[in-house]
């Protein structure tokens, strides 16, 4: 990888996984893509900033060109909560922005990550360590986009060549950037309300459970199968990988030990709650450490600790700011 463009470069992965990239590959080699209007932040300003609508294959062609791409990490896309809400929207920016990313990597000739999901299974699929192989029939617009780019990428891998590679992700937890409207998204805001308020209204049930990673071993895995020997790889889209499994009770009782005056209530959203009890509680990822060597840094403990610490030095920052700015 020496050019790399990456597409929804704004999001809960985007801001973390460009930084990492232009950490690693030089700043000016990693174009960053955005959809929205408005980007001011470090994004912008360290290294190349474009605007892209991931639906308009001529603009995203003449980023490639102009900036000689030969790696694209395609994270553009609608999440699983607000798929459901607007699913032609969904199948519109998911499908077509995706076949517009493997058609411009088929005649450039660029590598492509693509990040597929629990999502991509359903309610019949095995849920306790759900196989690398197995049936996937999710009920969701969302999941249906992700079995369908799954497919996708492993077409133009077959049949033209191109170098397709993706992982499964679980629920991500991170303190850079907010999660975008995904069923997981639970697992982020508990920690803002506990620092803030001691207090969490959960939107899913306290003993759903769920595969999670935090976010910098996502990025992590993108960067390492990318960079992995091709002839390793048995299977290409997509891996499973897990770091983590637990329920919001653990979740709770974990930022407990830390937090002892913390307190969780339960709301559960019927609509998320149904999207999670179709979702798969622990992935075996055998595949992705056999194939590629992966390996996740952060348990639970670790992840709690890590948020906790991080969370509280930047709003004890944006106070600070705001003391300042009075
Ligand atoms: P996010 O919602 O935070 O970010 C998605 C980005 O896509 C946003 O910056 C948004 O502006 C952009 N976008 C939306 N419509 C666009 C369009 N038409 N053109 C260009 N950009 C557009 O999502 P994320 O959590 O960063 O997820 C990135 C990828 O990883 C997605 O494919 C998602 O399905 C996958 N994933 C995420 C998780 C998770 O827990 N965050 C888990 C599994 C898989």
């Amino acid at each position: 990888m020496k050019k790399i463009l990456v597409t929804g470069a704004t999001g809960q992965i985007g801001v973390e996984l460009t930084q990492t990239l232009r950490d690693k590959y030089g700043a000016e080699n990693v174009v960053a893509t955005g959809h929205d209007r408005q980007q001011t932040n470090e994004l912008t300003q360290v290294g190349p900033y474009c605007h892209l609508d991931v639906r308009d294959a001529s603009a995203l062609n003449q980023i490639v060109e102009d900036y000689q791409c030969d790696s694209i990490f395609h994270l553009a896309s609608l999440l699983s909560v607000v798929a459901e809400a607007k699913p032609l929207e969904a199948w519109d920016i998911n499908m077509n922005g995706l076949i517009n990313v493997l058609e411009i990597a088929r005649t450039h000739r660029c590598a492509v990550f693509f990040p597929s999901s629990i999502g991509a299974f359903g309610p019949e699929t095995p849920g306790f360590d759900t196989p690398q192989d197995t049936l996937q029939r999710p009920k969701t617009l969302y999941g249906i986009t992700k079995v369908s780019g799954e497919l996708l990428c492993d077409y133009y891998y077959h049949r033209y060549g191109v170098d397709t590679r993706g992982l499964r992700y679980p629920g991500l937890i991170s303190n850079k950037a907010l999660p975008g409207g995904g069923t997981t998204d639970y697992a982020v805001d508990i920690f803002y309300a506990a620092i803030k308020n001691q207090h969490y209204d959960c939107f899913l049930r306290a003993d759903t459970q769920l595969d999670m990673m935090y976010m910098s071993d996502a990025i992590a895995a993108a960067i390492k199968l990318m960079e992995a020997d091709s002839a390793c790889l048995k299977h290409r889209n997509a891996f499973n990988i897990t770091a983590m499994s637990f329920t919001p009770e653990q979740l709770a009782a974990e930022i407990q030990k830390q937090l002892p005056d913390f307190t969780v209530s339960y709301s559960v959203d019927p609509v998320r709650q149904a999207i999670a009890d179709s979702w798969p509680r622990h992935m075996d990822d055998n595949a992705a450490r056999a194939e590629w060597g992966w390996q996740a840094q952060y348990d639970l403990t670790a992840m709690v600790k890590d948020m906790l610490e991080q969370i509280t030095v930047s709003e004890q920052r944006i106070k600070g700011d705001d003391h300042v700015a009075r």
